[in-house]
């Protein structure tokens, strides 16, 4: 029985298309600054934003923790959602490679609004408190279950920070996911944000990398910060080859890995055993059984069927749709889901 992972849309393996543009890149020293397949993978991002520039990192983790580096000084604070990933999931690195601390914002399904915003932003010349310079949003979020920003709260953020003279980032590690299910324009985001990274090994599935996109200004060292966190690549073409072939082939397509969710969503929420669903909006699921003492049962009886997927702890329950999963699969599982009693 081949096996179906749902953990996570960073799982995913080269397609065979994929593959082909991997070994047939054309590469250079992109350290020099002499790989065309990572220059090219950067003008284009750069381009679809309308932004200045674009630089290609080995993870999203060091992407954004390059972007909090170059929008702070030690001792700042940044503003952010209490369930953040640069938070909660890059290791303390907003301390460690920046000597800054997160003010964490009791959101909703990690998102915030424009007036928790505002409301967090420490008074400049109280110089007892920190200095707040910086604000990082996520679209979607991760552990908000694939949520959505709505765009009109996204602006009144950015008249927050200009008010308060505030650089703003966004964590897009799934903003592509965000952009088709919510039909928006990536040149809307580069007009609001400094700063956007986005990744291509989620659920446009690449092997690896992430591009962190921005305006000249803010993006002036960018290359030395990456250089300093270790991201400096050499024949990195070939990666970045998988990501150009990504942006053309599998960012329309997230729409099927949308549907498959929902599907998946509407199913849980039919059985007895589940006693919640969250809001479906992209390619996470999160949902909650009845009674929390049946989660090793049920992750037994997946387990039995050859299915994975994440427990968050907590009785958060994690599904994640991706390129990997097929019509095949799917509906395998959701049978797997009517059948499975507790
Ligand atoms: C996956 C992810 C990242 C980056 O993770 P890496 O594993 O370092 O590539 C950043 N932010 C969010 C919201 C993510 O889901």
């Amino acid at each position: 029985m081949k096996e179906i992972d749902l953990r996570s849309d960073t799982v995913t393996k080269p397609t065979k298309g994929m593959m082909n543009a991997i070994v047939n890149a054309e590469v250079g020293d992109d350290v020099y600054k002499e790989d065309p397949t990572v220059n090219e993978l950067e003008e284009k991002l750069a381009k679809m934003f309308g932004m200045d520039e674009a630089l290609f990192f080995p993870t999203g983790s060091m992407a954004n923790q390059a972007a909090i580096k170059l929008h702070t000084q030690p001792a700042d604070q940044l503003i952010c959602d209490k369930w953040a990933h640069v938070y909660n999931y890059e290791g303390g690195g907003a301390s460690f490679n920046s000597g800054v601390s997160c003010k964490l914002v009791d959101g909703h399904r990690g998102m915030i609004t424009a007036s928790q915003v505002e409301e967090n932003i420490n008074p400049p010349d109280f110089y007892h408190s920190p200095l707040t310079t910086l604000v990082c949003l996520e679209n979607t979020t991760n552990k908000g279950g694939g949520a959505c920003y709505d765009f009109e709260e996204i602006k009144k953020i950015r008249q927050v920070c200009d008010a308060h003279n505030l650089g703003l980032h966004l964590d897009g590690a799934r903003l592509f996911n965000a952009l088709v299910a919510k039909k928006e324009d990536p040149k809307e985001y580069g007009k609001l944000f400094d700063t956007i990274s986005v990744c291509l090994s989620k659920g446009l599935g690449t092997p690896l990398g992430t591009v962190l996109i921005g305006n000249k200004k803010v993006m002036k060292n960018a290359m030395r910060v990456r250089k300093v966190l270790g991201g400096g690549m050499r024949q990195v073409g070939f990666m970045a080859a998988a990501g150009v072939y990504a942006l053309d082939n599998h960012v329309e397509r997230l729409a099927e890995d949308h549907k498959r969710a929902s599907e998946i969503g509407d199913v849980l929420g039919e059985q007895e055993y589940v006693s919640e669903v969250e809001p479906v909006e992209t390619n996470i699921v999160i949902f909650y059984l009845k009674r929390m003492t049946d989660e090793p049962a049920f992750m037994e009886a997946l387990q039995k069927q050859n299915i994975r997927i994440s427990n968050m702890g907590q009785g958060k329950l994690r599904i994640v749709t991706h390129l990997d999963y097929s019509e095949e699969m799917h509906h395998r599982f959701l049978n797997v889901l009517r059948e499975i009693k507790l």
